[in-house]
C-alpha cells in the first residue's frame, strides 16, 4: 500500500522520444539531467534509448559517470557544465564527451587526458547570445587554436561545436535567427582553423519542434522527452510522462467559518469535508500553490485550500462523498481533466520543468509504468 507516489511511465518516454526522431534527419541527444527532469536518470534514458536517442545528455561530470556506473557504457553522453578543479580524467577514462566553453578548459582537457592517457572527446560550446556557458567571439580563435593544435598532439578530439537557445520556446522570437546566424559563423571560423567537427547542435526541445533548420546533425530535446511542451498552448502530440498523487489520510466535517491550514489563510463557507493529502513542499508541492494549486479528487478538480505544509495539503470537498484512502491527484497527463505540470505551472508563475523536476526527491516513491527500455 502506498501513500504518496509518483508515478513515470517509460513507454510515454520512449513514444516521446520517437515522436521527436520522426520529425528529423539529425540523431537525437536525450537530456537526462537533473536527474532525468526529476523523472529517474537510468530508467528515463534507458526508455529514451528504446525511443530511439543515441545520445544521452548531461549537465554535470557526476551525472555522466552515473549513466556508466549503470550499465549504459557505449552510449555516447555528453557534459557540459565543469568548474575548475573537477575530475575531468574520469571522465575521459570512462568515454564521456566534455564540453569547453573557454580556452582555459580546453587547457584543463588536455591535462585530463594525458592524465588518463586517451584522448579526450570534446565539443567546443560557442555563446551565441545566451551568455551563459560557451566562448565568447574574442575568446572562439584562441580555442578554436588551442583545440587545432591539442588535435594534433593526440590529445583532443573535436567531435561537436555547439551553442544553446535563449528563447526558442517563443517561435519566433528575434534572437533565433540570430544565433543561428552567429552559430553559422562560428562554424565557418572553426573550419577555417581546420576543425570540422562530425556533430553541429544547438537545438533544444522547442527547437527540436519548430525549427528544423536548427537540428543540424543532433538534437537535444530534455522537457520532450518527458511529454511536457515547450511551447505554451502546444503539445506537439507529447504525453506527459509523471503522475504526482497521493491517497486521502484523514476527512473530517468542519463548520463554516473554520480556518484552515498554517494562518488560516482559507476560511470555510459553510460546513463541509475537509480532506487530509499527505504531499508537501517537501516532496515538490510549490508552496506558492497555497489557495491556488489543482488537485484532481474525487473526479472533481479542486484548489488546495490553505497554505501547502512541509508535508501535507488541505482539500475542501465540500459534501462529496470523499473518504480517507481516496486518491488525490496533483497532476498527471490530464486525461481524466485532471490537472497538469503545466497547470501548476501557471498558477504558481513557473515552468512545467521547474514542477517535474521538484518532484524528484526521494521520500516520495518513485514507481514506473510501461517496460520500455527495461531488461525483459
Ligand atoms: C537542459 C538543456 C537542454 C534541454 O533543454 P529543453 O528545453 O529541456 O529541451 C539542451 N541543451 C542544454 C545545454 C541544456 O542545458
Amino acid at each position: 500500500m502506498w501513500q504518496a507516489e509518483v508515478r513515470v511511465d517509460l513507454d510515454a518516454i520512449r513514444d516521446n522520444v520517437a515522436i521527436l526522431r520522426a520529425g528529423t534527419t539529425a540523431e537525437v541527444m536525450a537530456v537526462v539531467k537533473g536527474d532525468g527532469y526529476g523523472h529517474g536518470m537510468l530508467p528515463s534514458a534507458r526508455a529514451a534509448l528504446a525511443g530511439g536517442a543515441t545520445w544521452l545528455g548531461v549537465a554535470t561530470l557526476d551525472e555522466g559517470l552515473a549513466l556508466r556506473r549503470g550499465g549504459l557504457s557505449d552510449v555516447p553522453v555528453l557534459a557540459w557544465l565543469h568548474s575548475p578543479g573537477m575530475p575531468l580524467h574520469d571522465g575521459v577514462a570512462a568515454g564521456i564527451d566534455l564540453s569547453a566553453g573557454s580556452p582555459h578548459l580546453v587547457g584543463e582537457l588536455v591535462a585530463a587526458a594525458r592524465r588518463a592517457e586517451r584522448t579526450a572527446r570534446v565539443h567546443l560550446k560557442i555563446d551565441t547570445g545566451l551568455a551563459r556557458g560557451g566562448a565568447t567571439p574574442a575568446e572562439w580563435p584562441v580555442m578554436l587554436e588551442d583545440a587545432a593544435k591539442a588535435q594534433a598532439d593526440g590529445d583532443l578530439e573535436v567531435v561537436g561545436v555547439w551553442s544553446h537557445f535563449v528563447a526558442a520556446d517563443s517561435p519566433g522570437h528575434e534572437t533565433i535567427d540570430r544565433q543561428l546566424a552567429a552559430f553559422a559563423d562560428a562554424l565557418a571560423t572553426a573550419e577555417r582553423f581546420g576543425i570540422i567537427p562530425r556533430y553541429r547542435h544547438i537545438a533544444n526541445s522547442a527547437a527540436t519542434l519548430t525549427r528544423p533548420d536548427a537540428h543540424y546533425d543532433l538534437v537535444r530535446p530534455g522537457i520532450a522527452v518527458y511529454g511536457l511542451s515547450p511551447v505554451e498552448g502546444e503539445t506537439f502530440g507529447l504525453r506527459p510522462a509523471m503522475t504526482a498523487r497521493a491517497r486521502v489520510a484523514q476527512t473530517k466535517r468542519v463548520p463554516a467559518g473554520q480556518g484552515v491550514s498554517y494562518g488560516h489563510t482559507y476560511v470555510t463557507e459553510r460546513e463541509t469535508t475537509l480532506a487530509l493529502v499527505p504531499l508537501g513542499y517537501a516532496d515538490g508541492v510549490p508552496r506558492a500553490g497555497s489557495n491556488a494549486g489543482p488537485v484532481q479528487l474525487g473526479g472533481k478538480r479542486r484548489t488546495v485550500a490553505g497554505r501547502v505544509c512541509m508535508d501535507q495539503i488541505v482539500l475542501d470537498v465540500g459534501d462529496d462523498p470523499v473518504v480517507a484512502g481516496d486518491v488525490a491527484t496533483l497532476f498527471g497527463p490530464g486525461d481524466d481533466g485532471g490537472p497538469t505540470a503545466d497547470d501548476w505551472a501557471a498558477v504558481v508563475g513557473t515552468i512545467n520543468y521547474e514542477i517535474v523536476t521538484r518532484f524528484g526527491s526521494s521520500r516520495v516513491p518513485r514507481v514506473y509504468d510501461g517496460t520500455a527500455g527495461e531488461p525483459a
